[in-house]
């Protein structure tokens, strides 16, 4: 049947109505990505289109834009109570953390367009979360030049957000306003699987992705073993599948050579994928590689996404049970690891295909310069060390108390909903109390801070007296392993290490030495113990046995009017 043409007009586009367009990526031929407007603008139009996304304004960033979450279910389920009331699963991918790598922002808008366009079906026991670009501020900040050794896009944006902090290092001291938005979408979705796209620099290689996956030592138990023998290793047969080569994220920055293997990465919880763990989240980063063309590293991320969707789907129940069995480990452990080492002795072997390299001399400096030579690609079985063993663990108490005073702190638990509740009236309380005796603090800034290391701690038993409004922390909860590790003060990642609790690291009172001599010299009288320490500590050092000052600063610190505040860590831990 012939249609007339304004007839033909109208029928194509009604039925091209609920057709998302093409995005920036399509239209140049995989070249480009969009400008952060665009993109959103793009989302809103998804919204307007489909009945299966939606897309919501989420907390404010330092951009001055607020987050944005999509959902996508193939029934319109995004309700995010009523999703985990339908026992379905939610998978999170991050993109565009760091907008210089905006693989993830192009992947996750073809994942959206094929699922409205050609029929991509979501089983409907997952939905799929987004958050569409995560870095606004550095997504803005948009140049050809940076990333100088990356082939493509022809433009993209920049790894500082707003106030130029690395995001992928703030998801515990957030100081970022993009981080508490994060944590409040994190903790309001509890996502299953949580996924941060990025590309990868480092030694150059055949492969197109390689994938990082939050360490199944940290996760422990049976998830730990799940994530392990069934989860990851699903991923790369479902890659190859699907035409993809992936191996495990190549974590080699030079020292011997790649074929030696490499270690796995340590994700500690300042990293998407370490934060995510802390709460039972499968949680992976993968890195394609910045050498091979940006339309080859989309189209892989894609195909990653849909692997990841496609196991979730598959596994639904067991990833449910799996999680709600380790939630409960949790509420109930009795201790957790605070410190790791990697385990040499634990490897597998990878097929790796890598590039021949070699030394020749530099053009630059003469010097002699690292290369790898394409021509000469190889193909070898090469160990991946994929194994942590724990240094140190911490007893968990049955509380932490934290004075009221430190709001900072308790203002970053509550956006994790912690529980915690008030004293109503002024309560004495035995306690376990910590003493710093030793750290390191970082000579200059990192991330905004000058973080705080190798901290030796000391602990004494006192009854400490708390007022109304200070707060009681119950460890019988899901954030316990988060708690362990942001109020543990010689964690690595812990509040007391990102300079939190730097205010007890000064003394605030005291003396005029030649008012002090004599109060005291009466002090030494009267306390024939402090006067035997005094000589103690003489006859052991010849120097401080020189020093008039040293012994009257000495003399200060063991009395009653030396400050008990300085040093003393103000978190103290309830036990039995
Ligand atoms: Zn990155």
């Amino acid at each position: 049947m012939r249609l007339p043409v304004l007839a033909s007009l109208l029928l194509f586009s009604l039925l091209s109505a609920a057709q998302l367009p093409p995005t920036r990526f399509d239209r140049s031929g995989g070249s480009q990505t969009p400008a952060y407007q665009e993109a959103i603008s793009w989302w809103q139009e998804a919204d307007r289109l489909s009945g299966k996304v939606k897309m919501l304004e989420m907390g404010m960033t330092d951009a001055g834009f607020p987050l944005h979450l999509v959902l996508v279910s193939e029934n319109g389920d995004t309700d995010p109570g009523a999703i985990r009331r339908r026992n379905k699963r939610i998978i999170l991918f991050n993109n565009g953390i760091h907008p210089g790598e905006p693989d993830g922002i192009d992947a996750s808008m073809l994942l959206v367009k094929e699922v409205i366009n050609r029929g991509y079906r979501l089983r409907d026991n997952v939905v799929v979360a987004i958050i569409p670009v995560y870095n606004i501020g550095g997504c803005l900040n948009r140049s050809a030049d940076y990333r100088v050794d990356q082939d493509g896009p022809e433009e993209f944006g920049f790894r500082g957000n707003s106030q130029n902090l690395d995001l992928n290092r703030d998801f515990i001291k957030s100081d970022s306003r993009d981080a508490r938005a994060f944590a409040d979408i994190f903790q309001l979705l509890d996502p299953d699987v949580f996924v941060d796209n990025h590309v990868s620099n480092g030694a150059d290689y055949q492969h197109v992705i390689t994938l990082l996956t939050s360490q199944h030592n940290k996760l422990g138990g049976e998830m730990g073993e799940f994530m392990h023998t069934r989860f990851e290793p699903s991923m790369y047969t479902r890659m190859k599948e699907k035409g993809h080569d992936m191996i495990p994220y190549v974590n080699f920055w030079g020292g011997n050579k790649v074929e030696d293997g490499w270690q796995e990465f340590w994700d500690s919880p300042r990293y998407g994928s370490g934060y995510a763990a802390l709460w039972n989240t499968f949680s992976f980063m993968p890195e394609t590689h910045m050498l091979k063309p940006y339309r080859q590293r989309v189209e892989a991320t894609l195909a990653l996404e849909k692997s990841f969707i496609e196991f979730t789907s598959a596994m639904s129940e067991q990833i449910r049970d799996v999680r709600d069995r380790a939630k409960q480990a949790t509420i109930k452990a009795s201790s957790f690891p605070v410190k790791w080492t990697a385990d040499r002795s634990v490897s597998r072997l990878i097929t790796f295909r890598g590039y021949s390299s070699g030394q020749k001399p530099s053009e630059v400096s003469g010097l002699p310069r690292l290369y790898y030579d394409r021509s000469k690609p190889y193909v070898r079985d090469i160990p991946f060390y994929d194994g942590y063993k724990v240094l140190d663990q911490v007893q968990v108490p049955q509380a932490y108390i934290i004075p009221q005073g430190w709001w900072k702190v308790i203002e970053l638990l509550r956006l994790n909903k912690v529980q915690m509740r008030a004293f109503r009236t002024d309560t004495l309380v035995e306690v376990e109390v910590y003493h710093i005796d030793d750290y390191k603090s970082a000579a200059r800034p990192y991330e905004g801070h000058h973080p705080n290391s190798d901290i030796k701690i000391r602990v004494s038993r006192e009854k400490v007296s708390y007022r109304k409004g200070d707060l009681y922390v119950p460890m019988n909860q899901l954030a316990n392993r988060f708690l362990v590790e942001v109020l543990e003060p010689h964690a690595e990642d812990s509040y007391f290490a990102w300079n939190f609790f730097d205010g007890i690291l000064g003394q605030k009172e005291g003396y005029s030495a030649y008012s002090f001599e004599d109060i005291a010299a009466g002090y030494l009288k009267q306390d024939p113990d402090a006067r035997a320490r005094l000589d103690q500590r003489r006859a052991a050092d010849s120097v401080f046995a020189k020093s008039g000052p040293a012994q009257l600063n000495f003399v200060y610190q063991q009395s009653k009017w030396f400050e008990p505040a300085y040093l003393r860590y103000p978190v103290t831990r309830v036990v039995k």
